[in-house]
């Protein structure tokens, strides 16, 4: 089974639009402090009197509470419920609950097949529901629902929701200068890789004892393992392209590269099978004129598939090395490395 690493995506600021409409919903409604009886009860209402704070339970999945979790949404198709922030709606929730419910009325939603629901995950949710609508119908008050639009200035309100636009439309246009800059700052950072590599290529001592990585990359092997030098070149930061570059002409340099060795690195289906390449990984290209060369860097299809400008001499033969490197590669390069580079 391969495990799949999912890292940080881009963050677009227009990825804050809502985090910008809830911020205006929630400032224009009060807040009101609960005492600590009301605080009782309702958790005695929800079944929970007694309880330590950090003893409740999520009235809708039965799991740790993390939360109070607003019972009715204030913020609804972008624009203020009326419900406020008060005790008489807010019950003690787990973050999941909180996030799968959303905006959606509670009673509708516990029951769904919305994503993580506390029915999708097979909580006892019926049980809950019955309970949290036991104390809805019996709690001593209800929570307080205004009419805003009845209430408040409406020209001000109107301003309110003008600045809100305004501020959606600056995210976008920012976004825009966003996505520039990171594509300018892409091109500048792979030319500076490239770079590096080429510098820590020609240095004389480029060679460091990487035990720890090996070991990683190489599990069950690391105890006969007894620090074999492989380029200083960092194994992760480089571009894989460049990584396999440096490392063949490390191996080559120092003669390390056997018969086998060549064969795995010459032959399609050996390149396929090791680090589930679709080209060979060198090809010889000793003797050959510059357009022969390049002719036998091209697939089937005309496309380049070899460095035009990179080679590997070793043993009196020349070799072109494949451009066709991605990251998945990487791990099964790294672990060849280390058997090429295993001392005895
Ligand atoms: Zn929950």
């Amino acid at each position: 089974m391969t495990r799949k690493f999912k890292g940080p995506s881009v963050k677009t600021i227009c990825s804050r639009t809502a985090t910008i409409t809830n911020a205006f919903g929630n400032a224009i409604m009060p807040v009101v402090e609960p005492s600590d009886a009301e605080i009782e009860a309702v958790l005695d209402g929800i079944g929970q009197g007694g309880k330590t704070i950090d003893k409740q339970s999520c009235v809708y999945c039965s799991e740790k509470a993390t939360e109070w979790d607003h019972l009715n949404p204030m913020i609804r198709d972008k624009k203020p419920t009326g419900y406020f922030s008060e005790i008489w709606n807010l019950v003690p929730a787990c973050g999941t609950c909180n996030q799968s419910k959303g905006a959606r009325d509670w009673a509708d939603w516990i029951g769904s097949d919305a994503p993580k629901s506390p029915k999708v995950q097979g909580k006892p949710w019926e049980e809950n529901r019955r309970r949290l609508d036991g104390y809805l119908r019996s709690r001593p008050q209800r929570a307080t629902c205004i009419d805003i639009k009845a209430i408040v200035e409406a020209d001000r309100l109107q301003a309110y929701e003008d600045l809100r636009q305004n501020i959606l439309k600056l995210m976008k246009a920012a976004d825009e200068i966003a996505a520039e800059l990171r594509s300018q700052i892409v091109l500048k950072a792979n030319r500076l890789m490239e770079e590096a590599d080429e510098i820590a290529a020609e240095m004389p001592g480029h060679i460091v004892y990487e035990p720890n990585r090996a070991a990683r990359l190489a599990p069950g092997r690391a105890q006969a393992h007894t620090g074999t030098p492989v380029p200083l070149t960092d194994a992760t930061t480089l571009p894989i392209g460049h990584r396999v570059r440096s490392v063949l002409q490390h191996l080559a340099g120092h003669n390390h590269l056997t018969d086998d060795h060549l064969e795995v690195l010459t032959s399609k289906e050996k390149s396929h099978a090791a680090f589930k390449a679709s080209f060979a990984v060198l090809i010889d290209v000793t003797g050959m004129s510059k357009p022969a060369r390049m002719a036998a860097s091209r697939d089937d299809g005309g496309r380049l598939r070899y460095y035009s400008t990179f080679e590997l001499a070793y043993r009196q033969r020349i070799y072109a090395l494949s451009a066709q490197w991605f990251e998945h590669q990487r791990p099964l390069f790294e672990a060849w490395v280390w058997t090429v580079a295993q001392p005895g």
